[in-house]
């Protein structure tokens, strides 16, 4: 299947995911990362008044419009926390105020004090001033009662932030989905485990739980299977209790490639088996009914990642990241691109479109990717040289230095 496609059938199933995992409640200072389950409402108006942005005088815009800019007597000052008691800023008339402070009644805006001076008592405006300058409105940002953060969306600094201004020191989340990860290989040893030769350890385990953590899941790695269809089926029993089940690999043309086999056996409906990308080509993506036979609760996503590390880290932003963020209750769910200029050439004429890890630096005067020199879709340590990939479209001979291209975010 072609990669566009593959990437839209991922969409419409996270789209068509009904979005009711459980809720949860916890305190915002420990949100972050958290998707929210319950929209964030405006508690007030915000601002609650007539807010003071500079230091100056709150004054009537009328005494101060171009030409009949004149001398004003300062009545009274006004400190950020404070209101003012006094009667209504009346002609003529000037309050010196604070950032942040209310605007007393009467006044319509705030000259700054660098544009004042005073002389002989009398404050003097150096400039001309209209209407609501250096004032932000009653209820501008946003209206009590009105929506300040959407349900679906991710808790960051930001949103913290928000939900502070709000009074909110708990916030309704959504329960993290429960990931189950399976390595599959003969070859694969533990890291405690003695390393024969031949044999290599199991560095995918950890990349997903990594992986899945970071994209708000919840991950599980269960013992490594062995080639072999009876280990397999143990593993995919676990697995299907869970809301997302990834394997990596034993989904590619071998012998002993087991996965997609043992995965039918259990009624697993695929969605694709295979992509035509580089790396990662042999990905696969399906559902399993939770239980034998029928289907009472539901199904089990999962994917069959091919066992190259960077195929993993590929596949998981490509393919499996939209699905987990749509299990977290996330309604942006898509891969992330961004577009780049080359640093270097690069060498194209591939058969399918390729994910080469490159790094990206958005620099001041343009964002520059550089493609990391590498051993191909095993070679850890250069995918972890990058921060992205650059995505090269098939059947171009070549990709000059400054030719701009798409990076797969990560
Ligand atoms: P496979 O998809 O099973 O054919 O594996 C492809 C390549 O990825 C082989 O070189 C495997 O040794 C390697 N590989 C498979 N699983 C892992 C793993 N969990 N960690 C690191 N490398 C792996
Ligand atoms: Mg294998």
């Amino acid at each position: 299947m072609r990669f566009e496609e593959a990437m839209a059938v991922v969409q419409r199933h996270a789209q068509a995911w009904p979005h009711e995992p459980l809720v949860e409640v916890v305190e915002l200072a420990s949100a972050g990362g958290r998707v929210l389950a319950r929209e964030v409402l405006a508690d007030r108006d915000q601002p609650p008044f007539n807010r003071a942005t500079r230091d100056g005088y709150a004054v009537r815009a009328a005494d101060a419009d171009g030409a009949a800019v004149r001398p004003l007597r300062v009545v009274g000052s006004l400190r950020a926390g404070e209101t003012w008691r006094g009667s209504p800023l009346g002609e003529g008339e000037a309050i010196e105020i604070m950032t942040g402070a209310a605007l007393p009644n009467g006044a319509d805006a705030v000259v700054m004090v660098e544009h004042t001076f005073v002389d002989d008592g009398w404050l003097r405006l150096t400039r001309a001033l209209s209407v609501g300058e250096n004032v932000v409105p009653r209820a501008a940002e946003a209206v009590a009662g009105a929506v300040v953060l959407p349900r679906g969306w991710v808790v960051k600094a930001a949103e913290i932030g928000v939900a502070a201004s709000c009074g909110r020191s708990q916030l309704e989340v959504f329960a993290k989905p429960r990931v189950v990860v399976v390595s599959t290989g003969d070859e694969l040893v533990e890291l405690d485990e003695p390393v024969r030769d031949g044999q290599i350890r199991n560095s995918n385990g950890y990349a997903l739980v990594a992986l899945v953590e970071t994209a708000g899941g919840s991950a599980e790695r269960l013992a490594t299977a062995r080639d072999c269809v009876e280990e397999l089926q143990a593993r995919v029993v676990e697995g299907r209790e869970a809301d997302l089940l990834l394997l990596s690999g034993g989904v590619s043309m071998g012998k002993y490639d087991l996965v997609e086999k043992v995965l039918e056996e259990f009624g697993a409906e695929f969605f694709f088996t295979g992509a035509l990308i580089q790396p990662g080509r042999p990905v696969v993506f399906g559902r399993l009914p939770k239980r034998d036979g029928v289907n009472p609760e539901g199904w089990t996503y999962f994917f069959g990642l091919p066992g190259n590390p960077v195929s993993v880290q590929v596949c998981f932003h490509l393919f499996v990241a939209p699905m987990l963020r749509a299990l977290c209750g996330r309604v942006q769910v898509a891969p992330q691109f961004v577009e780049a200029r080359l640093a270097e050439a690069v060498k194209g004429g591939a058969r399918v479109t390729r994910f080469l890890p490159a790094r990206v630096d958005g620099a001041w005067d343009g964002v520059r990717v550089r493609v990391v020199g590498w051993q191909g879709s095993g070679d850890v340590v250069a995918n972890a040289r990058g921060n992205g990939y650059a995505v090269l479209p098939a059947e171009v001979e070549a990709f000059a230095a400054g030719e701009t291209v798409r990076v797969l975010l990560r």
